[in-house]
């Protein structure tokens, strides 16, 4: 009897372990399947480009509206360098450090290639910028198109459009994060025959090695607004594209203030079709 007792207890305690684990299982794979649905219908943060953008951007500290609008000086800004003056013809511009590294190894392939790659332009900081465009504005520098945007166009908004055609406001330039540069001259023409023909091809095929790209390409269906073609000016698109991304989120037109003609920013779109009107691939 004992004996029999014991067998008939423990077949008990197996039918219970055994509806207990089967229990387990089904709970297990129910909860799976419903951590699979979830992954299908809502990726995980770090498959969200957005978000991973934030979790992994080594230049966060850049993210300031102070800096995308070049309110500092870049003489004393701490992840500025100057520009050695093999690479320049101006004496004393500034870039982005890293952005400044990029540049050197791409010259030097470039050099090795046969081309000479000059800056022109780098950084230039909000005054810099509204001096550009108040000299234009007020007529002091005629337009390259040959117009005295003072004397030849009163509307306000079609003078800041015509400005616009090659001059960003004050704020809204990209040569504002030191990670955009002018290279050899400011003239498309200059790009389309003999030598800088040459430097022009070679950088379409190489300077993305580099994290260099072209950011106001023809206009036309690929990027239909903001300013004309300008074959000399590159960004350096490792830290860009973060600038790019913090400006669509945090740059409004109304954020443009304190040069003459501001006020015309949110008529002319400027952040939308400017500051936002590049190729594609700079995003
Ligand atoms: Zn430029």
């Amino acid at each position: 009897m004992h004996k029999r007792q014991l067998l008939i207890g423990m077949s008990i305690l197996l039918g219970i372990l055994w509806v207990s684990c089967s229990g387990d299982t089904t709970r297990t794979a129910s909860s799976q399947a419903k951590v699979n649905t979830q992954t299908d219908a809502k990726p995980s943060p770090i498959a969200d480009p957005e978000l991973q953008i934030m979790e992994e951007n080594p230049y966060e500290s850049l993210l300031t509206l102070d800096f995308i609008l070049g309110r500092f000086d870049p003489r004393e800004h701490p992840q500025f360098s100057k520009i050695p003056q093999e690479h320049t013809d101006k004496v004393g511009i500034m870039m982005h450090t890293d952005a400044l590294a990029a540049y050197e190894q791409m010259t030097a392939a470039a050099t090795a290639a046969g081309h000479k790659l000059v800056i022109r332009s780098a950084a230039r900081n909000f005054d810099y910028q509204r001096s550009i465009w108040e000299a234009k504005w007020s007529g002091k520098r005629i337009l390259s198109s040959g117009i005295n945007a003072a004397t030849d166009i009163s509307d306000p908004a079609l003078r800041a459009k015509e400005i616009m055609k090659y001059s960003a406001m004050p704020g809204a330039s990209r040569h504002h994060w030191g990670t955009d540069i002018d290279l050899n001259a400011f003239d498309n023409a200059y790009f389309e025959s003999g030598s800088g023909k040459l430097i022009y091809q070679w950088l379409l095929t190489n300077a993305n090695d580099y994290g260099y790209y072209l950011v106001y390409t023809a206009k036309g269906e690929q990027r239909p607004t903001g300013y004309e073609e300008e074959k000399w000016h590159w960004t350096y698109k490792p830290i860009s594209k973060y600038l790019t991304a913090f400006a669509r989120e945090q740059l409004r037109d109304t954020t443009l203030t304190h040069f003459s003609g501001s006020d015309t920013a949110p008529q002319l779109n400027v952040v939308e079709d400017y500051v936002l009107g590049i190729a594609h691939d700079c995003h």
